[in-house]
C-alpha cells in the first residue's frame, strides 16, 4: 500500500471553477460581490428557520463576532463546553473575557445540561452576576442536548452560541444544527464538510443582527465620505474568490453528508458487539450526526491503547488521531474555572477518530477496520 489513508481531505464537487472563474473573469477579487451573496443565500436556504447568515473568513472569526454580538466584554465569564477543540474558546480571551468550562454528559459527549445549571447557580452565587453567554459545540458533527440546553439557558436568561463548526447538516429533532443558539457558527475549513479553503458563517437570528455583523466584519466603517469609525472594526468577510468555491461545494452537499453516514455505517456494523472497540452512535432516533467524522472508544482491556492504535495504524499509512483534548486540560487555559465530572477526561485517554473523508472509498475503510481487527484480535 502506498497511499495514506487519511482522517478527512477537501472533496471537489467538479463545479467551483465555474464560479473562481467568473469572479476572475469580472475583476471580483475584494470580500464582498456576487458569489459572496450567492453563498449566503444557498447557506440561508441549507438552514432554513428564516436564519441569516453571513460568510466570513473563519469558523474562530464567526465565533469571534458571535460573541461581540452577543456583548461579551473584558471581565464578563463565558460558559463554554470544555471538550472541543481550541477555536471555540479563544475568542472569548479575545474579548478579554474569562471561560468558565463544563464538561460532557456520555451520550452525545457535548456540554452535560445538568452541570452547566450547576455551573450558572455556582458562578452567579460567586460573582453576583450572570455568565454573559453559552458555547456549546456539536462535536464531530453529534448534536449536543440542544433541546435541553437551551431551556437551561431560557431559564437563566442567558444567550447560546452553537458552534456547528463540525455538524454542518446534522439535525436533532428535525433542526439543523447551527439553528438551535441566538447564534451559530459554521466552518469550511479544508478539513470540513464543505471547503472554501479556508471560511465560515455566522448564522444569525434576523435581517438586522446579519447587517451588524457585515458592518462590523468590514472594519466597522460608518456611511461617510471619508473613513470614520465609531466602534472596533474587524477584517473578517469572506473573499468573493473563496465564496466561489463554496457555491461549487454546496451543489453537492446532501450527497456529502450522505456519504460520511454511510462510512459511519460502515466501520459501524462491522464493529457491532466488537469486545474492545465501540462506535460513537446517534444515541437516540432524534439525533442525525452528520457523523463528520466517526469515532471510537477502545476499551480497558483492549490489547492496545487508543494512542498506541494511533502509532500501530499510523505504520500502515492510516491515519487516525486521538480526540480533543479538552480545554481544561490546556495549559493556556489553566486559569479559568471548570466544572468537570471526568467524562472528558475518560473519552480524551480512550477514543480515537478514524479516517471518515467522503473520498474514501469502501474498500479504504475495509482497509482501516482491517487493520484495526488484526492490531485488536478479540482472542
Ligand atoms: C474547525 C473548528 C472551528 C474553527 O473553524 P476555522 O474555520 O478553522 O476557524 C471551531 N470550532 C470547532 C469545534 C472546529 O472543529
Amino acid at each position: 500500500m502506498d497511499k495514506w489513508i487519511k482522517l478527512s481531505l477537501p472533496h471537489k464537487s467538479g463545479s467551483e471553477m465555474k464560479w473562481v472563474e467568473e469572479a476572475y473573469r469580472d475583476d471580483w477579487f475584494v470580500p464582498l460581490g456576487p458569489n459572496v451573496d450567492r453563498f449566503e443565500h444557498l447557506l440561508e436556504e441549507y438552514q432554513g428557520q428564516n436564519r441569516k447568515v453571513v460568510a466570513l473568513s473563519a469558523g474562530t472569526a464567526a465565533i469571534h463576532l458571535g460573541l461581540v454580538m452577543l456583548g461579551v466584554k473584558k471581565g464578563d465569564e463565558v460558559i463554554c463546553q470544555s471538550m472541543t477543540f481550541s477555536a471555540s474558546a479563544n475568542p472569548i480571551l479575545y474579548q478579554g473575557a474569562t471561560p468558565v468550562f463544563v464538561d460532557s454528559e456520555p451520550a452525545t459527549w457535548n456540554i452535560d445540561p445538568d452541570l452547566l445549571e450547576t455551573a450558572i447557580a455556582d458562578r452567579i452565587r460567586l460573582t453576583g452576576k450572570k455568565p454573559r453567554a453559552i458555547v456549546v459545540v456539536d462535536l464531530y458533527g453529534m448534536p449536543a442536548r440542544l433541546h435541553e440546553i437551551v431551556k437551561v439557558a431560557e431559564r437563566y436568561q442567558i444567550p447560546v452560541l452553537e458552534d456547528a463548526a463540525e455538524a454542518m447538516g446534522s439535525e436533532l429533532l428535525g433542526v439543523k444544527c447551527g439553528n438551535w443558539g441566538d447564534y451559530g457558527t459554521l466552518s469550511f475549513n479544508g478539513n470540513k464538510i464543505i471547503t472554501t479553503s479556508g471560511g465560515g458563517a455566522l448564522i444569525c437570528p434576523a435581517e438586522d443582527a446579519a447587517k451588524r455583523v457585515k458592518f462590523l466584519s468590514t472594519q466597522a466603517r460608518e456611511n461617510r465620505p471619508y473613513y470614520y469609525h465609531k466602534e472596533v472594526g474587524y477584517n473578517y468577510r469572506l473573499s468573493n474568490i473563496s465564496a466561489g468555491i463554496g457555491c461549487g461545494q454546496m451543489e453537492t452537499i446532501d450527497e456529502r453528508v450522505a456519504r460520511r453516514r454511510e462510512i459511519h455505517q460502515l466501520y459501524a456494523d462491522a464493529f457491532a458487539n466488537h469486545r474492545f472497540v465501540t462506535v460513537h452512535t446517534d444515541p437516540s432516533p432524534e439525533y442525525k450526526s452528520n457523523y463528520w467524522l466517526t469515532t471510537i472508544l477502545i476499551n480497558q482491556d483492549s490489547p492496545l491503547s487508543a494512542d498506541q492504535l494511533r502509532v500501530a495504524l499510523a505504520e500502515k499509512k492510516i491515519e487516525t488521531r486521538l480526540l480533543w483534548r479538552p480545554m481544561h486540560m490546556q495549559p493556556v487555559m489553566a486559569f479559568a474555572p471548570y466544572y468537570g465530572n471526568g467524562v472528558s477526561d475518560s473519552l480524551f485517554a480512550s477514543g480515537l477518530c478514524l479516517p471518515s473523508g467522503s473520498s474514501l472509498t469502501d474498500s479504504d475503510v475495509q482497509t482501516v477496520i482491517d487493520a484495526i481487527k488484526s492490531l485488536c484480535p478479540q482472542s
